[in-house]
């Protein structure tokens, strides 16, 4: 994992320091200037992202979180992720829907963000063009599930399971232009396990993916 991680750190650092090089000794025409600094805002952007990523990761395989557990509404956490959203979501008309219950589990509120988050942000990215996302949060005596669905490009069946693993992107230049770390999912997976939830995934290429967590129910 720490070969990955320096591997991956290593690659936005070095076209950050590739273009400031360029301006240091003053070999770009002024007029690029503004593009050249919007790369390097781009790519410490995703820098960020990454780190952020790689601490929620560390947290969690530490598995001392000492954040107390706390009553949360997955619905409420799924509206206001939906408002947050709702920019990259216009850019290309993606219709977002929340349907659900008010059931509540005990949970890190952080961590199932994180979860919730980065569901959510996938059936965005990997949408189509007038795509729909769909969110549930259905229950039943013992458990409270999430369900995000979309309409987007799919996984094939032969990486289903592979895209749960750290760094693992279907297709990398893709996901360079989406921004995404490849560590997404990997949160959601041991996000899920922190807490005792389940996740499951059904896609189909070209038709869209649903991935479920159940939570075992907050105790009353
Ligand atoms: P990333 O930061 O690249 O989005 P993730 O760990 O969240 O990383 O996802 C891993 C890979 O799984 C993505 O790069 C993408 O190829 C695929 N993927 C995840 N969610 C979806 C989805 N809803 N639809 C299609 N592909 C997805």
């Amino acid at each position: 994992f720490s070969a990955n991680v320096s591997h991956e750190l290593k690659t936005p650092l070095t076209s950050i320091v590739g273009y400031a090089e360029i301006m240091k000794n003053g070999m770009v025409d002024p007029k690029t200037v503004p593009e050249f600094a919007g790369r390097i805002y781009d790519e410490s952007g995703r820098l960020i992202k990454l780190i952020e990523d790689i601490i929620n990761l560390s947290i969690l395989d530490e598995g001392d979180i000492n954040a107390q557990k706390e009553s949360i509404s997955l619905h409420e956490m799924a509206e206001e992720i939906a408002e947050q959203l709702e920019p990259s979501a216009k850019e290309k008309n993606i219709s977002f829907s929340v349907y659900g219950d008010g059931s509540r589990i005990s949970g890190v509120r952080r961590i199932i963000y994180e979860i919730v988050y980065n569901l959510m942000e996938n059936a965005v990215k990997y949408n189509v063009e007038n795509g729909k996302v769909k969110v549930t949060v259905e229950s039943d005596d013992e458990t409270v599930s999430l369900t995000v669905s979309d309409t987007g490009i799919g996984i094939p069946a032969e990486q289903q399971d592979k895209v749960f693993e750290r760094f693992y992107r279907v297709d990398k230049s893709h996901s360079k232009e989406t921004g995404g770390t490849g560590l997404g999912l990997s949160i959601v997976k041991h996000g899920a396990l922190f807490h005792h939830a389940k996740v499951s995934m059904k896609s189909k290429l070209g038709e869209g993916t649903e991935i479920t967590v159940v939570f075992p129910k907050e105790e009353e």
